[in-house]
């Protein structure tokens, strides 16, 4: 480098990323190594608060934080870009912003949808990963009750007002539950004339015997339970075969007709295009050793979804927000301890639980090995959440935005 300093990359700003990027700025010697971040966006995005950006419960720019404002500019650069390529040999990442030089590489990119080869699902279904994802599933929302109530028809038949979530697991069943909330509590009161939130139907499929299989089956029942009580048609068992502008097929022929199909069933690894490829498991991830440095590259680690990294019990840790977390810090230890000469740390995985919202006053998790549901739940999730938001200007705004859903019906405006 011009400076003489070594250069740490940290390419994608997720969960695993800043994590990383955190550690490294309160250890590194900054006389001696500067991190550059480069990412598409030049924001954070807070994933698990996306259903209620998409349910217009909180405001767009309250799921995200801009990069610049959390990082560091004496020790820290970042780059708004597209990586297209990594050049192991060379040691630099080819971006639509020009070529950035590395002395080591953390590659965190994270996951995108899978739609598990399903006939029309990738032309058909929309998703929910990204803010614009969420965004314009909120525009989509108000469009069609707008159009339903301007032409005093729910086109119901056509499947109109039908939307079909596909995924039983917590991302499905947190988007079903707060879509039936927003009919329930803001449309319906909206649309009194038109009555339009009585002729929506929200279907869930779920290919499983139970809800969210990752949790204690009596926590797949409770949430059952509530997006039953919620007015949600859930199908379990219901295998998608093909996913069209009318709606979607069944293996087992059912028809279920729906203009708005979600997809929430299946995710993959991102793994950047390299030169020579990235070594990858079965699964798709990037393989890595218990170190996190991916198998037979120099100088080049992975973590968070892109990776497969052990959980020390035969299998690789979860795509989850808290795993990547941890896995940030770990893996900045051992690039620091790789720089100075010095062994490095094998990485053991703790879960510390999961929480799922179910809509108002509803949640169900597993903390610390005790089962937890309904209000109390529901408030652990808000706190849980909103302490983890990497802001405080915008976690008084998420609190805000709360305070006010709980007395008032979301925002329907579109701008
Ligand atoms: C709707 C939704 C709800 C979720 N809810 C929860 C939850 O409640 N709890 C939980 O634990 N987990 C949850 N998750 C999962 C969680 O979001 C992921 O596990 C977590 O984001 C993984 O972190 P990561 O850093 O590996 O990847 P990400 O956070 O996805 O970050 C990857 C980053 O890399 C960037 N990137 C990728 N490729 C490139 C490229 N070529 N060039 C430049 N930049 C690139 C991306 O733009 C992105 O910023 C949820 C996910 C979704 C989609």
């Amino acid at each position: 480098m011009p400076d003489g300093k070594r250069t740490i990359v940290i390419l994608g700003a997720g969960f695993a990323g800043i994590a990383a990027y955190s550690r490294l700025r309160d250890r590194m010697d900054r006389a001696t190594t500067r991190i550059v971040i480069v990412n598409r966006a030049n924001h954070f995005l807070f994933s698990p608060l996306l259903h209620e950006v998409a349910t217009g419960g909180l405001g767009i720019q309250n799921a995200v934080v801009s990069i610049r404002e959390l990082i560091d500019r004496d020790c820290a650069e970042f780059i708004q870009a597209s990586v297209t390529e990594v050049d192991t040999e060379q040691k630099r990442l080819v971006t639509d912003a020009g070529p950035v030089r590395y002395d080591h590489l953390v590659v965190a990119t994270g996951a995108t949808t899978d739609f598990l080869g399903v006939r029309g699902a990738a032309e058909h279904a929309r998703v929910l990963k990204e803010l614009g994802d969420a965004r314009s599933l909120r525009e989509r929302l108000i469009d069609l009750f707008e159009d339903a109530a301007a032409r005093e028809t729910t086109g119901r038949a056509e499947g109109h007002l039908g939307f079909v979530v596909v995924g039983g697991g917590p991302t499905g069943v947190e988007l079903a539950a707060e879509m039936a909330d927003l009919f329930h509590y803001t449309f319906r009161r909206f649309y009194r004339r038109f009555s339009a939130a009585e002729h929506a139907s929200i279907t869930l499929l779920h290919s499983g015997p139970r809800l969210l299989p990752q949790f204690h089956a009596s926590l797949g029942s409770r949430a059952l339970g509530v997006l039953k009580r919620a007015g949600v048609r859930v199908m379990l068992g219901a295998r998608v075969a093909e996913v069209s502008a009318e709606g979607v097929a069944l293996e087992d022929g059912t028809r279920i007709a729906a203009r708005t199909v979600l997809w929430c069933a299946g995710v993959r690894a991102v793994v950047p295009q390299a030169r020579p490829p990235l070594p990858t498991e079965a699964s798709g991830r990037i393989a890595v050793d218990n170190f996190f440095r991916v198998r037979g590259v120099t100088d080049v680690w992975a973590l968070g979804d892109c990776a497969a990294v052990a959980d020390g019990h035969g299998a690789s840790i979860p795509m989850r927000a808290q795993a990547a977390v941890v896995q940030g810090p770990a893996a900045a230890d051992n690039i620091l301890a790789s720089m100075a000469g010095q062994p490095l740390a094998l990485f053991s995985y703790r879960p510390k639980g999961d929480l799922v919202s179910l809509g108002r006053w509803q949640a169900v998790g597993d903390i610390a090995h005790v089962r937890w549901s309904g209000r109390f739940a529901w408030w652990l999730w808000r706190t849980v959440y909103l302490f983890n938001f990497p802001s405080w200007p915008k976690r008084l705004r998420i609190a805000i935005d709360w305070t006010v859903n709980l007395f008032h019906p979301r925002d329907l405006t579109k701008i």
